[in-house]
């Protein structure tokens, strides 16, 4: 089966070669850990995660390197941490807020159905690789020391702008916004900045007594390096150019400028590599309602919340985010999640049978393969799923082949169905059935059918269709289920 990738830098669906398939290594922007990730940071984590589980499929468990950082210095830290704990000294205040947001992300894509990816560095980790890539840089020509800062010269790299395709004067128009009088070209980045007593601070590169901290681009193009490339010729770099790439770098579309542009400079020109990573890949934005998050608009809807305060299941959280193709844009509704509800409950009732008793073994089909090959078409191998499901359906089998392969696809697509009771699902939207009167009225019912009265029997089973329960008469008695 050939996997096609949508690359963003050439603007093309191309078929994925891994440089070498005994280690296909993919690396993803992690969250900044300062706040509860929203439901939009959970789109890549997601996205990715679907994309980890194909090529380990494709190439074997072990043939996969899944680096997802984690971005544990940054000026947005600092500033939340000083409000926060404005009594704690700085670094300290930091620690705290960096632990507490790490181990809430954890939890919550772990909710979300989420693999730990293979590798998870910190920036604070890898601050001499950064050292070492800033110091390549000045020694290059490719970046400048200016007032204790070092800046990345963007005119010294001449295809700079391959990955956004921004003109000019756009980039330099956005840059404008916070131009620094020692910066030689407005367009111009920090790899390097001084910090202010109090803030963490390492030793700087080469040039700069004073003490100071990374700028956020370098922090990945140094983790991405430390944790895929191959260590060389004794130093942190490898020498050799056409080592220096690995196969697929994600993150969302936010990223591609500056960020991304940022690290594929840093990089290429540190390493003299033609490319950073073969496969550039992005996911679509995701808004809430109709409008763009945001704390001001309070529409700002965290993964916390919606798993625990609104106890939707993870698993179906999952399910809205795939039901979209990763490069759309998504518009996340509480009606969407309702349906994506239903939906997902629909499965779960035609595999209840295959849960308690797997009768042989669940093949995940070749056509949700095939999809999820081609650019991860999750939506269109959710369309075999439905297949699936009205097969079941219109089986007498509740341990029919269908079944075990609809379970296995949602398996695969890490959609935990156990944590989506059909049952739980209906009382949300209906309310709760009050099982006490149900067995009161099968009784009464049977009373009624002994003694022939088959007016009032039939009046009983409409009062409890009503309610939403179905009856199902046996030679051993009477049985009930929630209406599908
Ligand atoms: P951040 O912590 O803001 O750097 O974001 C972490 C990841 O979440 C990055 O890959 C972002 O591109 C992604 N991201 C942030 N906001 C959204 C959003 N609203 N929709 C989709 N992806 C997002
Ligand atoms: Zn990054």
């Amino acid at each position: 089966m050939e996997l096609k990738l949508y690359d963003t830098l050439t603007r093309e669906k191309r078929p994925f070669k891994p440089l070498d398939p005994a280690n296909v290594r993919m690396y993803v922007c992690g969250p900044t850990v300062y706040d509860f990730a929203h439901i939009g940071n959970a789109r890549p984590v997601i996205v990715f995660d679907v994309l980890f589980r194909l090529l380990r499929h494709l190439y074997g468990a072990d043939h996969v390197t899944y680096v997802r950082n984690i971005t544990d210095v940054d000026d947005k830290i600092n500033a939340r941490a000083a409000q926060e704990y404005p009594a704690m000294p700085l670094n300290e205040a930091i620690r705290q807020v960096t632990e507490k947001t790490d181990k809430q992300f954890h939890d919550d894509v772990a909710a979300l159905g989420c693999l730990p990816p293979s590798i998870e560095p910190r920036a604070t980790e890898h601050i001499a690789e950064m050292r070492e890539l800033i110091e390549r840089l000045v020694a290059s020509g490719n970046a400048y020391v200016a007032e204790d800062n070092v800046l990345f010269s963007v005119p010294s790299m001449p295809d700079y702008g391959q990955l956004s395709k921004r003109p000019l004067d756009e980039m330099i128009a956005g840059a404008r916004v916070e131009v620094a009088a020692y910066k030689k070209d407005p367009r111009d980045f920090v790899l390097w900045k001084p910090s202010k007593p109090g803030e963490p601070a390492w030793p700087s590169p080469a040039e700069i007594k004073a003490p100071g901290r990374p700028g956020w681009h370098i922090e990945c193009s140094a983790m991405s390096m430390a944790e895929l490339l191959q260590p060389f010729g004794g130093g942190l770099v490898c020498d050799d150019p056409q080592k220096n790439v690995f196969d697929i770098h994600g993150g969302g579309v936010d990223l591609v400028f500056p960020h991304h542009e940022n690290e594929i400079a840093q990089s290429c020109c540190a390493f003299g590599a033609p490319r950073m990573a073969n496969v550039w890949m992005h996911n679509g934005f995701l808004q809430v309602e109709g409008e763009k998050m945001s704390k001001s608009e309070g529409n700002f809807v965290t993964i916390h919340e919606l798993l625990k305060d609104s106890s939707w299941p993870g698993a179906i959280l999952r399910f809205q985010m795939l039901k979209t193709h990763y490069r759309q844009p998504i518009d996340w509704t509480r009606k969407g999640t309702d349906s994506a509800a239903i939906e997902l409950g629909v499965f779960d009732i035609f595999t209840e049978g295959v849960r308690s008793r797997q009768t042989r073994a669940g093949k995940v089909p070749e056509d949700v393969l095939s999809a999820l090959a081609d650019d991860l078409n999750v939506p269109l191998a959710i369309s075999v799923l439905h297949k699936l499901a009205e097969e079941c359906r219109k089986s007498d089998d509740p341990w029919s082949q269908a079944a075990h392969d609809l379970r296995a696809s949602c398996d695969f697509l890490g959609l935990d169905l156990s944590e989506v009771s059909y049952r739980k699902l209906y009382e949300r939207q209906h309310g709760r059935i009050d099982e006490s009167r149900v067995s009161d009225l099968i009784n009464e019912r049977s009373q009624a059918r002994a003694n022939k009265n088959w007016k009032e029997s039939d009046r009983i089973r409409d009062e409890l269709a009503a309610m939403g329960v179905v009856l199902h008469d046996t030679k051993d008695g009477t049985t009930w289920e929630i209406a599908r």
